[in-house]
C-alpha cells in the first residue's frame, strides 16, 4: 500500500519505519533534511513537495497539534482522490478532529484520530498504544496500518473519541508525575535516599507508571533526557481541561493540574521534557534535583 507519513519528529521518525518494514512509504517534513535522512537510512521516498504526498491511499499525520493538521489539510485537500484514508496520529483536539472529518468526508475522504501512547521507547520498539476514533468501517482499515507500529489497537469511539481520550489519559499520567515528585522530594528532606524512596513507593500503595518508569532515571541517576516536549504535554492537558469545561463538568483536580504544568512550562520554556516539571517542585520548595 502506498502511505504518507508527515511530520517526521521524535514519534512520526521511527513510526514511518515500521511503516516502510511492510508498505511502500513516502515521507515528508516541514525541515527537508529530515525527510532525506529519512529516506537514506530507511529507504522509505523523500516527497518533493507536499502535494507529492497526495498520491498515496494512505496519508498518516504526526504533528504538534490539530492547528499544523490543519494547515497540511488545507494545502492537501483539494489535491487527494475520494477513498484516501487520512490517519491523524498527532494527540489533538477533538472538537478541530470532528470538523477535519467532516471537511475530508465531503470530499469522499475516510478520516480517523489516532493517537498513540509509548513514549519515543514504544515508537522505536513498534510497540505504541493506538486509539482510534472512527467508525467500525474506518476502524477496520485503520487497525492493520496501526498495527505496524502499534501493540495495541483500541477502536475508542467515532470520531473525536481517540483524541479524547488521549488527553484525558495523558492528563492522568500529569497528575501522577507531579504527586510522586512531591512525594519523592519530601521523602528526601527527611533523610530517605531518592532511591529507596522510590522503591518503598513501588513496592507499596505509591506505584504507578511516574514512580516505576520516569523518575528513577532523573531523580536517581540524574539523567534528564528531552522525549516529550512540556509544551505538548501542557497542550494535551490544556484540551482535557476545556473539553471538562464544555461539558460543564467540576474536575478540580484537571483544574489543579493544568495551572501547574501550565506555571512549570511558563518557568522551563518550550524545549524542556515534560519531566522537567520535577526542577519546577523542587524550585518551589528551594531545593533542586
Ligand atoms: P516533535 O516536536 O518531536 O515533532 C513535531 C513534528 O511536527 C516535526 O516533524 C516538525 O517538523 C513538525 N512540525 C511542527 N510544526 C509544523 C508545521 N507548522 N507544519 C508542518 N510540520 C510541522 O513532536 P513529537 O513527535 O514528540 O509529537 C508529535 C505528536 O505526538 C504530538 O501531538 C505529541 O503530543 C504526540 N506524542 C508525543 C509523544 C512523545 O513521547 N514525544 C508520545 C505520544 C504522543 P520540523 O522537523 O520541521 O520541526
Amino acid at each position: 500500500m502506498k502511505i504518507a507519513l508527515i511530520g517526521l519528529g521524535a514519534m512520526g521518525y521511527p513510526m514511518a519505519r515500521h511503516l516502510a518494514g511492510q508498505h511502500e512509504v513516502m515521507v515528508w517534513n516541514r525541515t527537508r533534511t529530515v525527510g532525506e535522512r529519512h529516506a537514506s537510512e530507511h529507504g522509505t521516498t523523500h516527497a518533493e513537495t507536499l502535494v507529492a504526498c497526495a498520491g498515496a491511499e494512505v496519508i498518516v499525520t504526526v504533528l504538534p497539534t490539530s492547528r499544523e493538521v490543519d494547515e497540511i489539510v488545507d494545502q492537501l485537500a483539494g489535491h487527494l482522490q475520494p477513498g484516501t484514508l487520512w490517519i491523524d496520529a498527532t494527540s489533538g483536539d477533538p472538537v478541530e478532529s470532528r470538523i477535519t472529518a467532516a471537511r475530508l468526508a465531503l470530499k469522499g475522504i475516510d478520516f480517523a484520530d489516532a493517537p498513540v501512547s509509548g513514549g519515543t521507547m514504544g515508537a522505536e520498539a513498534g510497540t505504541l498504544s493506538v486509539m482510534v476514533g472512527a467508525t467500525s468501517a474506518v476502524f477496520a482499515r485503520v487497525e492493520p496500518i496501526a498495527r505496524c507500529f502499534g501493540k495495541i489497537i483500541l477502536h475508542v469511539g467515532p470520531v473525536g473519541a481517540g483524541h479524547a481520550i488521549k488527553v484525558i489519559t495523558n492528563s492522568m499520567m500529569a497528575a501522577n508525575v507531579w504527586i510522586a515528585v512531591e512525594g519523592v522530594l519530601m521523602a528526601r528532606r527527611l533523610g530517605i535516599d531518592p532511591k529507596m524512596a522510590l522503591e518503598a513507593a513501588n513496592a507499596a500503595s505509591g506505584r504507578s507508571n511516574a514512580t516505576e518508569n520516569l523518575l528513577p532515571l532523573r531523580l536517581v541517576e540524574g539523567k534528564w533526557p528531552l522525549v516529550f516536549k512540556l509544551a505538548l504535554h501542557d497542550k494535551d492537558i490544556r484540551i482535557a481541561s476545556a473539553l471538562s469545561h464544555s461539558e460543564h463538568m467540576a474536575t478540580p483536580m484537571l483544574a489543579l493540574t493544568q495551572h501547574l504544568f501550565t506555571a512549570a512550562l511558563k518557568n522551563l520554556g518550550d524545549q524542556a521534557d515534560y519531566i522537567e516539571v520535577a526542577k519546577y517542585v523542587a524550585a518551589m520548595n528551594g531545593e533542586r534535583w
